[in-house]
C-alpha cells in the first residue's frame, strides 16, 4: 500500500490526491474509458518527475504523462501516478533554426511565438491544441507533404527514463533511446524538453477545394497533385458519408510569397473536379483555422463530451484506393456521428524517418494516412459497436499492407504489438527492460506485459 501523503514535501510542484483532481484526469478525448489515478503530479521541475518516477519504480506503481489528452482509447490514462505535463510549459529559447521547449507546451503556443519572429515549425498538425510531449510520443503527422512528421524535425530530447534517470538523446547521443522515444507511445521515458527545428514561415497560402462525385477521379487528381510536387499541403475529406451523397473533396494549399502568387490555371491543369473553390489566407490564420473550428464544435455540439472511437491507418500506395473506396462506400451517418470527419493525408516515405512510426512495409515513395474521426453519442453500447468496427477495419487494412497510427481506438493484443513493430520488436523489448525495468511507464496502450518479478 503506497503512502502518498508526505511525498509532496520536498517537491517543487504539487502532488494531489483529492477526488476532484484525480477525477479531472480520469478520461481522455475518447470519453468512453475511465481510469482514475491514485495521485496527480503537477511538476514544478524535472527533478519532481525524477523523484516521483524513482518512487513509483520502487513500489511498482504505474506512471503516465498527460499532455492535452487527445488520444481516444485511454493511452495516457493510469490508475497509479499521472504526471500532468501542462505545468512544465516554458519556451526556453527560439533561434532562427530551432526552439528549445518544455514538453508541456502546446503547438499553438509555439507556433504563435515562432511566427512573431517570422518562423514556423515545419510540420504542423491540422489541429494545434496538442502538446509537444504528446505528439512527439505519437508522430505528429501534418497535412504538409514535404516535411515528414513532427518527430522528424526533433534535434534533441531530454527524457526521464523509468529508473528516474534524466538523459539527453539525439541522433549523435544515445540514438537508440532517441529513436525509440520518438513515436514511442511513452514506453521508454517521459519527454521533459525538446529541441525542435524551425524554418522561415511562408507569407501567404492559396487554397483550392476540389469536389469529386466519383472517387476514381478524386484519386487520379490526388496522385497528379502529389507527383507534380507543386503544392505544399493536401488532404482529402468526406462530409458525413452516406448522408449528403458520396462526395469527396481534395483540399490543396500552396504556400507563397506576396510577390509571387501561384498560377491557378497551371496548378490545376488537367484536373477534373466538378467544382472548384479558391481561397487566400495569411499563413498564421491558415494553420490555426482548425483550432477555431474545433472551438465552434465545442460550443455547438458539446464536442468534448461526444464519444470518439477513432480509427487511423497507414496505407500503401498499391492498396489505398481499394481500401478507402471500400470503407467510405460502407460508412453510415452513425459511423461518423454528429461531430465526426473522414480524412486522407499523403506523405513521402523518405521524409518519415523515425523507426517507431510503423509504416506499410512496401517501398513505394508515397504512404497515406486514412482516418475515420467518429464523434457520436456517449454510450457504452455505441463505443463497443465502434471498437468492433475499428478492429474489423484495421484487420482489412492490415490484410492490404496497412499499419496502425495508434493515437486512436483499436483493441490490440501484445501479439498485435509484436506484429506492429516487426523486426524491431526484440530490440524494443530489450531496451524496455533496460530503461524501464519495473515496467511502470505508460501502461495504457498495453504494449508490454507487466513484469511478474
Ligand atoms: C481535432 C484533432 C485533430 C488532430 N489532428 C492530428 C493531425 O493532424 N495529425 C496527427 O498526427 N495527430 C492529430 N491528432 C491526434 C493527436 O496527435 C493525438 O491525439 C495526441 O494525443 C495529441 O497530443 P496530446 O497533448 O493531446 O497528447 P496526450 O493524449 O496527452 O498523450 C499522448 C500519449 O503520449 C503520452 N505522453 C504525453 N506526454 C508525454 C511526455 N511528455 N512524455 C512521454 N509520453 C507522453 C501519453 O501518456 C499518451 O500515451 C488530432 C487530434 C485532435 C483532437
Amino acid at each position: 500500500m503506497v503512502e502518498w501523503v508526505g511525498l509532496a514535501r520536498g517537491l517543487d510542484g504539487e502532488l494531489l490526491v483529492d477526488e476532484v483532481s484525480v477525477e479531472e484526469v480520469s478520461r481522455d478525448a475518447g470519453r468512453y474509458v475511465r481510469r482514475t489515478p491514485r495521485a496527480v503530479l503537477r511538476p514544478g521541475s524535472v527533478r519532481d518527475i525524477q523523484a516521483m518516477v524513482k518512487f513509483c519504480g520502487r513500489h511498482g506503481v504505474p506512471v503516465a504523462a498527460r499532455g492535452l489528452a487527445n488520444t481516444t482509447h485511454g493511452q495516457g490514462l493510469v490508475n497509479g501516478l499521472l504526471i500532468d505535463m501542462r505545468s512544465l510549459n516554458t519556451i526556453h529559447e527560439i533561434q532562427d533554426d530551432r526552439a528549445v521547449v518544455d514538453a508541456g507546451v502546446d503547438w499553438l503556443t509555439l507556433t504563435n511565438a515562432a511566427h512573431e519572429r517570422g518562423l514556423t515549425p515545419p510540420a504542423l498538425t491540422g489541429f494545434l491544441g496538442l502538446s509537444l510531449g504528446g505528439t512527439l510520443s505519437l508522430g505528429g503527422i501534418p497535412p504538409a507533404i514535404q516535411s515528414g512528421g513532427q518527430v522528424d524535425s526533433v534535434i534533441e530530447l531530454e527524457v526521464v527514463t523509468g529508473t528516474g534517470e534524466l538523459l539527453k538523446c539525439s541522433t549523435t547521443q544515445d540514438r537508440e533511446l532517441f529513436e525509440a522515444v520518438l513515436a514511442g507511445l511513452g514506453q521508454y521515458g517521459i519527454i521533459t524538453k525538446a529541441t525542435v527545428g524551425l524554418g522561415p514561415a511562408p507569407d501567404q497560402v492559396r487554397g483550392h477545394e476540389l469536389t469529386y462525385p466519383d472517387i476514381r477521379d478524386f484519386f487520379k487528381d490526388f496522385r497528379s497533385l502529389l507527383h507534380r510536387a507543386e503544392i505544399s499541403e493536401i488532404y482529402g475529406d468526406w462530409w458525413r458519408p452516406g448522408e449528403q451523397g458520396e462526395v469527396q473533396h481534395l483540399n490543396a494549399f500552396t504556400f507563397h510569397s506576396q510577390a509571387e502568387p501561384p498560377d491557378d490555371a497551371h496548378l490545376l491543369r488537367g484536373l477534373t473536379p466538378s467544382a472548384t473553390e479558391l481561397s487566400q489566407s495569411d499563413f498564421l490564420p491558415h494553420v490555426t483555422r482548425i483550432d477555431v473550428a474545433v472551438e465552434q464544435l465545442r460550443e455547438l455540439l458539446d464536442w468534448d463530451n461526444l464519444a470518439k472511437p477513432w480509427l487511423t491507418v497507414w496505407l500503401p500506395e498499391a492498396t489505398v484506393e481499394q481500401y478507402v473506396t471500400e470503407v467510405v462506400g460502407n460508412l453510415t451517418p452513425r459511423d461518423i456521428g454528429a461531430g465526426g470527419f473522414v480524412l486522407l493525408y499523403a506523405h513521402r516515405r523518405s521524409r518519415l524517418t523515425r523507426p517507431s512510426l510503423s509504416l506499410p512495409r512496401d517501398d513505394a515513395e508515397w504512404v497515406y494516412l486514412f482516418t475515420v474521426m467518429t464523434a457520436g453519442q456517449s454510450s457504452t453500447e455505441f463505443a463497443n459497436e465502434m471498437l468492433a468496427r475499428n478492429r474489423r477495419l484495421y484487420d482489412r487494412a492490415r490484410a492490404l499492407g496497412g499499419t496502425r497510427y495508434p493515437i486512436e481506438s483499436v483493441p490490440f493484443s501484445q501479439d498485435d504489438w509484436a506484429d506492429h513493430y516487426g523486426a524491431r520488436w526484440p530490440q524494443l523489448q530489450e531496451l524496455k527492460r533496460r530503461v524501464d525495468p519495473a515496467g511502470i511507464l505508460t501502461p495504457g496502450p498495453g504494449v508490454f506485459p507487466k513484469p511478474t518479478g
